[in-house]
C-alpha cells in the first residue's frame, strides 16, 4: 500500500524571516493525520530547515542538483552537498528548470541518477505543455520524459524515485487538471514503470502537481494512482499547505 505524500515546492521564493514563519505554522498545524511531507526550499535555506525541521514530521529537500559529485563547475550545487544538510528529497526535471535552463530529459535522468548515488530520492517531473496536449502527444512527451530516467537508472534503481506529473499548462495557472485527465496520465506512467520493474511499479509514488489547492487536492488524491501532490503556490501559506496535507485524510 503506497503512502501519500505531499511536497512543497518553494521555488525561489522565501526569507529567513517567512520562512521560519511559514515553518513554525505547518508544525504548528500537523496532527499526525494525513499525508506525509516534505518541504524543497532554495539551497540556500537548507540550512535553516535543518535546523528547524529535524526531529519533526516536515522533511526537507532541494529542487535541483548537478550532475557531477564535485570538482569545478561554478555555481552547482552536488548531491553530497545536500545530504550534508541531510535532505531527503531532491526535484528533478520540473518544467521551469527544462524551459528556461533547457533541461533535456538525458540530463534530468543524470541528475535523477546523482541524487540515488548519494542517497538522496529524486522526484522526477514530467509533464507536457498545452501544444503538446491539444496535439495529442501528451502520453508520448511525459513518455519520453520517464523512459529516458527509466533507461539510464535501470530496474532496480527506478523503483526508488518519485514521479511527479506535472502538466505545464497547470504549473501557476490556476488551471487544474480534472481528476480523471490526472488519473489517465498517472496509470499510464506506472504501466511504464511496470514494464521497467513489474514488481516495485506498484511501490512508486505519483504526485499530481499544477494549480493544487486545499479545495482541489481531495477529488485528485482520490484517485487511484494519485499518490499526493507537488505544491507550488499553495506550499507559501501554511493553512492552504496544511489543507492540502489533510485533504487525504
Ligand atoms: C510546481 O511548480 O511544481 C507547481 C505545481 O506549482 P503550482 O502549484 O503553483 O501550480
Amino acid at each position: 500500500m503506497r503512502s501519500k505524500l505531499v511536497v512543497g515546492n518553494w521555488k525561489m521564493n522565501g526569507s529567513r524571516e517567512a520562512n521560519a514563519a511559514l515553518l513554525d505554522g505547518i508544525l504548528a498545524g500537523l496532527d499526525g493525520t494525513g499525508a506525509d511531507c516534505a518541504v524543497c526550499v532554495p539551497a540556500p535555506y537548507l540550512f535553516q530547515c535543518e535546523q528547524l525541521l529535524a526531529g519533526s514530521a516536515v522533511a526537507w529537500g532541494a529542487q535541483d542538483v548537478a550532475t557531477e559529485p564535485c570538482g569545478a563547475f561554478t555555481g552547482e550545487v552536488c548531491a553530497a552537498m545536500l545530504r550534508d544538510f541531510a535532505c531527503r528529497y531532491v526535484i528533478v526535471g520540473h518544467s521551469e528548470r527544462r524551459a528556461y535552463h533547457g533541461e533535456s530529459n538525458a540530463l534530468v535522468a543524470r541528475k535523477a541518477k546523482a541524487a540515488l548515488d548519494a542517497g538522496l530520492t529524486p522526484i522526477v517531473c514530467v509533464g507536457e505543455t498545452l501544444a503538446q496536449r491539444e496535439a495529442g502527444e501528451t502520453m508520448a512527451v511525459v513518455g519520453a520524459q520517464l523512459g529516458a530516467v527509466l533507461a539510464l537508472l535501470g530496474p532496480g534503481a527506478a523503483a526508488k524515485i518519485v514521479l511527479s506529473y506535472e502538466p505545464v499548462w497547470a504549473i501557476g495557472t490556476g488551471k487544474t487538471a480534472t481528476p480523471a485527465m490526472a488519473q489517465e496520465v498517472h496509470a499510464a506512467l506506472r504501466a511504464q514503470l511496470r514494464d521497467c520493474n513489474a514488481e516495485s511499479a506498484e511501490n512508486v509514488q505519483i504526485l499530481y502537481g499544477g494549480s493544487m489547492k486545499p479545495e482541489n487536492a481531495r477529488d485528485l488524491m482520490a484517485q487511484p494512482d494519485i499518490d499526493g501532490g507537488l505544491i507550488g503556490g499553495a506550499a507559501l501559506k501554511a493553512a492552504d499547505f496544511l489543507g492540502i496535507i489533510r485533504a487525504v485524510a
